[in-house]
C-alpha cells in the first residue's frame, strides 16, 4: 500500500458524529502532502467555520497519522467549505451568502427578535461571517438591540450597505427608515419593500445570514420566503397551552415552502429561584417532547427566563456579547451547536428522507437512501397514530380503541412533510396521522 492510501485509511477512523460518516468519505480531506518526507500536512475543510468540534477533529487527525510509523510530523490546517448551494440569482445582494435561516414564530412577544440576534453572534462567535436582517417592518426591534457606532444608511451604487456591529453585518428598516413606521402599508407593498431591503443591501460574503422574520405565518411571511432560498428555519414559541398550536402552524408553513425546521426553541421556559434554588417551569412542561415523538424535529432546545438577556437587549448589547460565561449564553451556544449541526447534516444530505410507499399484500414500505427496506404493518402504524384526535394533548393518554381499527386498514394517501416525518390517510377515514421517519423506523423493528 502506498503512503496517500495508508495515511488516508488511518483517518477514516474519524467519524463526523453528526454525519455518521468518516471524514474523509465525506470529501473533508483536502491537499494531502508531505507523505515522503514523513512531515504530513493537509487541509481539513469542514461544512462550516463554526464547527463545534474542529479542534476534537485536528486532535483525532494528529492522533491517527502518529500512529503510522513513518509519520514524523502532522500539520492540520482547518477551513470551511464554500458555499454549499446554489447562489442567489445574480445581480442581488444575498449572491455571496452561504445559508440564510429563518427564526420565525406565531406570535409576537415570545422572544423571536431576541433569539435572533442572539443566535446571529453566538454564530460569529463560532467563528462565522454573519448577517443578521431584521424584516419586522410594523416594529423592527433591532436598532433597540445592537449599538453600532454608524447608524446612518447609504447607498454605494445601486446597493445599501449594512450596518456593522462586533463583526455583524446588520440591516433593518429602523434603521432604513428610522421616522416612520409605515403603519398603513398593505401586505403586497410590505413585501415588495422587505424583498428591495433585503436582496438589496450588500451583505458580501457570508455564511450564514439569520432573518428574523416578522411574527405569523400569513402572506407577507410566505412571500418573502418564496423569494429568497431560505436553508432552514428556527420556530420560536413559549411554553403556554396554546404554543404547540402555533408550532404545527409554524411548521406546517414551512413545510409548504419545503423549508426544513431544524430547530425549536421553547423560549422563557424555566427558571432557577435565587432563594430555594429549585427549577421552576411556571409555563408548565412545554411541547418538547410531543414535538420530537410527533414531529421528528430532533433538536428542541428551551432558553431559561434571565433578567439580564432583557436588560442587555434593551441596553443595546446582546446578552452572549455582554454576559459570555453566563447561563444564558451557554444556552444560546446550545442552540448554535445544533443549529449548525443540522444545516450541515441537510448539505450532505444526510437528512435526505427515505421514501414511504405503500404495496398490498406487502404493507407499508420505509426505502432509507442509503440502507436496506423495511416493512411497517398498516394496522400498526394506525393504531401508533398520536394526533390529538388519538392521543390527549394534554395528559399524553391515549384515547384510541386500538379495537376499532380495522385489521384491514389501508393507507389512502402518504405525503412526506419536510424532512422530518410523513403525513398518512388511511381507509378508515382518519386523515391526521403524522410519522416521524424515527418513529417508522422504530415500528418497522
Ligand atoms: P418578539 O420578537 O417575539 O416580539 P422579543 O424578542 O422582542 O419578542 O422579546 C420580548 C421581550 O421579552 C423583550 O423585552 C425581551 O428582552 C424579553 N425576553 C425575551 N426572551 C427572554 C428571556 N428568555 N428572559 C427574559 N426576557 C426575555
Amino acid at each position: 500500500m502506498n503512503r496517500e492510501s495508508e495515511a488516508l485509511d488511518a483517518l477514516r477512523v474519524i467519524i463526523d458524529p453528526d454525519l455518521g460518516r468518516d471524514i474523509v468519505s465525506l470529501g473533508f480531506v483536502k491537499n494531502l502532502a508531505g507523505l515522503d518526507d514523513g512531515r504530513v500536512r493537509f487541509t481539513l475543510e469542514l461544512t462550516t467555520p463554526a464547527c463545534p468540534i474542529k479542534e476534537q477533529f485536528r486532535t483525532q487527525c494528529v492522533e491517527a497519522l502518529r500512529a503510522l510509523p513513518w509519520v514524523k510530523s502532522v500539520d492540520v490546517t482547518l477551513s470551511a467549505a464554500a458555499r454549499p448551494r446554489p447562489p442567489s440569482p445574480s445581480g442581488n445582494g444575498l449572491e455571496g451568502v452561504g445559508t440564510i435561516l429563518a427564526v420565525s414564530s406565531c406570535k409576537g412577544g415570545v422572544g423571536k427578535s431576541t433569539v435572533a440576534v442572539n443566535l446571529a453572534y453566538t454564530l460569529a462567535g463560532l467563528g462565522s461571517r454573519v448577517g443578521l436582517f431584521d424584516a419586522d417592518i410594523f416594529g423592527p426591534s433591532l436598532p433597540t438591540m445592537v449599538s453600532p457606532a454608524e447608524t446612518e444608511v447609504y447607498a454605494r451604487g445601486n446597493r445599501i450597505q449594512p450596518l456593522v456591529y462586533e463583526g455583524v453585518k446588520l440591516m433593518s428598516f429602523g434603521f432604513a427608515a428610522p421616522q416612520g413606521g409605515p403603519a398603513i402599508m398593505r401586505g403586497p407593498m410590505v413585501s415588495q419593500v422587505l424583498d428591495q431591503l433585503l436582496t438589496q443591501t450588500e451583505w458580501g460574503e457570508l455564511d450564514h445570514l439569520v432573518v428574523d422574520m416578522p411574527p405569523g405565518t400569513g402572506d407577507i411571511q410566505l412571500t418573502l420566503m418564496q423569494r429568497v432560498p431560505v436553508s432552514a428555519a428556527v420556530i420560536v414559541t413559549t411554553p403556554q397551552k396554546l404554543s404547540f398550536v402555533d408550532v404545527v402552524k409554524g411548521i406546517q408553513m414551512f413545510d409548504k415552502l419545503r423549508v426544513p425546521v431544524v430547530a425549536v426553541v421553547e423560549n422563557m421556559s424555566w427558571y432557577d429561584c435565587p432563594g430555594c434554588g429549585t427549577r421552576h417551569r411556571p409555563f408548565g412542561a412545554g411541547a418538547r417532547e410531543r414535538l420530537v415523538n410527533q414531529f421528528g424535529i430532533r433538536t428542541a432546545v428551551d432558553l431559561p427566563i434571565r433578567e439580564e438577556i432583557s436588560t442587555w437587549s434593551d441596553g443595546g448589547r446582546p446578552v452572549v456579547l455582554a454576559e459570555p460565561e453566563g447561563p444564558a449564553a451557554a444556552a444560546f451556544r446550545e442552540l448554535g451547536a445544533a443549529v449548525v449541526r443540522e444545516v450541515s447534516r441537510l448539505r450532505h444530505g444526510a437528512g435526505a428522507p427515505p421514501a414511504v410507499s405503500w404495496e398490498p399484500g406487502r404493507g407499508i414500505v420505509v426505502a432509507p437512501t442509503d440502507g436496506a427496506a423495511s416493512v411497517v404493518s398498516p394496522a400498526l402504524l394506525r393504531r401508533a397514530c398520536s394526533c390529538a384526535l388519538c392521543v390527549d394533548e394534554r395528559t399524553g393518554e391515549k384515547k384510541l380503541d386500538p379495537a376499532t381499527v380495522p385489521e384491514a386498514v389501508e393507507p389512502t394517501h402518504i405525503e412526506p412533510m419536510g424532512n422530518y416525518a410523513v403525513a398518512i390517510h388511511w381507509s378508515d377515514g382518519h386523515t391526521s396521522s403524522i410519522y416521524p421517519y424515527d418513529t417508522l423506523a422504530a415500528l418497522a423493528e
